[in-house]
């Protein structure tokens, strides 16, 4: 099973890439975004800075800085707006284009943070059902990635992947 669901801060992953649940500047904000620039340094602002912004639902790379990563992949996330906006569909692209975007700049490490369900509100069973199934589905054809980490900031959250896991698997 590649695919591994954990209790952890991403800040703290050595992995070739961590995902970061941005917002569409790229120019940071609070939780997850907060906590990776902070650990970052100011140069990952700086970088953010030179990229003009990201639509929801797409991914854009920078180095990594101060972090054990070596890369960082931003990705906006879907706001909750009752369900009937496509933010279903946006939140698989989050997965599926921060993968793609890793294969690409070679990556066989990657974590990502339970995208949209923070201050975006997205209800945490639907997400975490998508984040999974997009995640499999991508490793099904894909052949570089050795493993892929959902890394949950507490334990309640990480029932709810622990659980998608279950049912997908
Ligand atoms: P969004 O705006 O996409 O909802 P948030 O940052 O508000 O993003 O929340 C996304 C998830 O990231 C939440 O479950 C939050 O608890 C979690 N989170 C916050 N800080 C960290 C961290 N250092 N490592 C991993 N997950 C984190």
């Amino acid at each position: 099973m590649k695919l591994e669901i954990m209790t952890g801060d991403i800040t703290r992953m050595q992995v070739d890439a961590i995902v970061n649940a941005a917002n569409t500047t790229l120019l940071g904000g609070g939780g997850v975004d907060g906590a990776i620039h902070a650990a970052a340094g100011p140069e990952l602002l700086a970088e953010c800075k030179t990229l003009g912004g990201c639509e929801t639902g797409q991914a854009k790379i920078t180095k990594g800085y101060r972090l054990p990563a070596s890369y960082v992949i931003h990705t906006p996330g879907p706001v909750w707006r009752g369900g009937d906006y496509g933010e279903a569909r946006q939140l698989a692209d989050c997965y599926k284009n921060s993968l793609s975007l890793a294969v690409s700049r070679g990556c066989e490490t990657v974590a990502f943070p339970s995208i949209s369900t923070g201050v975006y509100r997205f209800p945490l069973q639907l997400a975490s059902e998508i984040a999974v199934k997009t995640i499999l589905d991508f490793l099904k054809t894909d052949k570089l990635l050795r493993r892929v980490t959902i890394v949950c900031f507490d334990d309640h959250t990480k029932s709810f992947y622990d659980k998608a896991l279950e049912k997908l698997k």
